[in-house]
């Protein structure tokens, strides 16, 4: 920190209170925050074209507004990260729903049935008639018997039967992951629940809404306070050459920080294909899910189910697994885990530095629980620079570079 503070004076092109590696939601909601209660001035930089981070949207060549990094749906069940959001946005009412395209094990043909597991989902594939009471017995009676849950395939089998996760967990998870279910921990199913009602909402959350205008849109307010500026196109290095800044908060990769010097952390990536259709729609709801191991895609979304735009056209997404490109799920295996642990101790040590948002931190994390952590960091910042001594620290800069 020390070797900031000394190249102040010598800045080419501006002095900065905080330097803000990132423009998704964990540094933008962190810049806002700087600036709007402590009134300190923010930089922020990213090193891709654009703000918004991994929920940027724009509009295609066709005029749909589209997710450039897949699907983004916000959903919380928080009420104090909803209102905090809705300073920057209004809202539209959106419940997602999942179907998955599926053999039926009765027919042999390929069915679209909904997505987690439900009572509508046992009752088609099977051709029954079950009740919600009975569903669960049904269940029960599939379900086979593990005596210690370790693994994903331990989840799924246990809870719906061997049938069950072959059609829809044990594809979908080979594809995502590259690991069989059997090598992966519990944790990443635990997240897929089974109902035995007829509810097909993908998400229960109490707030489950877009933002009306967009996430870009929301993030360019987010963005506008005039104590924050922002560069897009500029990567942590460039930006350290050429500004002077006293405090940082990376949202970054950790290891990328201390130059991968444990090695690199893995992470899964995904290629996404865009599609403009020439039709007003094409599929019956937002999302379709293909969990055949032998179609290479995972899902395909559509758009307009989200955004609630109406457009002659409509715009679609597949998302294709893949072991290269940008980083996008922490692979949650005991060794990953150990080796973050090495650098979040790094992170710990680092003094004026704050490491904050789901490449900072190994975590897959879902928008909301960015917003959440990024508050909850500013609060922390709150305590660890009191207003005065930053204000002490600005008056000793400025006289350093008088
Ligand atoms: C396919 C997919 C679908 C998702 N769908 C949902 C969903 O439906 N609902 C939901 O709640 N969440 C969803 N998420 C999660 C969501 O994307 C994250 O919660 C959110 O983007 C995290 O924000 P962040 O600020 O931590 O990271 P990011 O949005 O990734 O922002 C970090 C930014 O830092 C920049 N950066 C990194 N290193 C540098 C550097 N050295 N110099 C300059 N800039 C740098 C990056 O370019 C990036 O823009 C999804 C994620 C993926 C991958």
């Amino acid at each position: 920190m020390s070797e900031r503070v000394a190249r102040l004076p010598t800045a080419e092109s501006g002095s900065f209170d905080w330097l803000i590696v990132g423009a998704g939601f964990a540094g933008s909601v962190l810049a806002e925050r700087i600036a709007s209660q402590r009134g300190e001035k923010v930089l922020v930089i990213d090193r891709r074209e654009h703000i918004a981070g991994n929920a940027y949207d724009h509009l295609d060549a066709a005029g749909v507004l589209i997710h450039r990094y897949g699907p983004h749906i916000f959903h919380t069940n928080s009420e104090q990260i909803f209102a905090y959001l809705s300073n920057f946005t209004a809202w539209r009412f959106y419940e997602h729903r999942v179907l998955a395209q599926v053999r039926s094990p009765r027919t042999g043909e390929d069915m679209l049935v909904p997505m987690p597991i439900n009572l509508d989902t046992v009752n088609r594939l099977y051709g029954l008639s079950l009740t919600e009471d009975e569903v669960e017995g049904w269940m029960a009676s599939r379900a086979e018997r593990v005596e210690t849950v370790r693994t994903s395939e331990d989840v799924v089998v246990g809870k719906v039967g061997r049938e069950l996760y072959e059609l829809f967990f044990r594809g979908y998870t080979r594809k995502q992951w590259a690991l069989d279910p059997s090598e992966l921990d519990r944790s990443v199913t635990a997240r897929v629940p089974t109902r035995t009602n007829r509810d097909d909402r993908y998400f229960t959350d109490c707030f489950q809404f877009m933002p009306r205008d967009g996430y870009t849109a929301m993030f360019r307010k987010i963005l506008a306070h005039p104590n924050v500026t922002v560069r897009t196109g500029m990567d942590f290095r460039e930006a350290r050459k050429r500004f002077s800044f006293r405090r940082l908060i990376w949202t970054g990769p950790v290891d990328e920080y201390f130059g991968f010097r444990f090695g690199k952390l893995p992470y899964r990536s995904l290629t996404f294909r865009h599609e403009t259709l020439d039709r007003e729609w094409a599929l019956p709801t937002g999302t379709v899910n293909h969990p055949a191991e032998s179609t290479p895609f995972t899902r395909v979304s559509e758009y307009k189910w989200m955004t609630g735009q109406q457009h002659p056209k409509t715009s679609v997404t597949y998302e294709f697994p893949s072991a290269e490109g940008d980083p996008y799920y922490p692979i949650p295996r005991p060794e990953n885990a150990a080796l973050y642990k090495r650098y979040e101790a790094l992170a710990d040590a680092e003094r004026d530095t704050w490491f904050v948002g789901r490449l900072a931190t190994y975590r897959y994390y879902n928008m909301d629980q960015v917003v959440g952590q990024a508050l909850a960091t500013f609060e922390r910042i709150q305590k660890a620079v009191p207003q005065e001594a930053a204000n002490d620290d600005a008056a000793r800069v400025k006289r350093a570079g008088a």
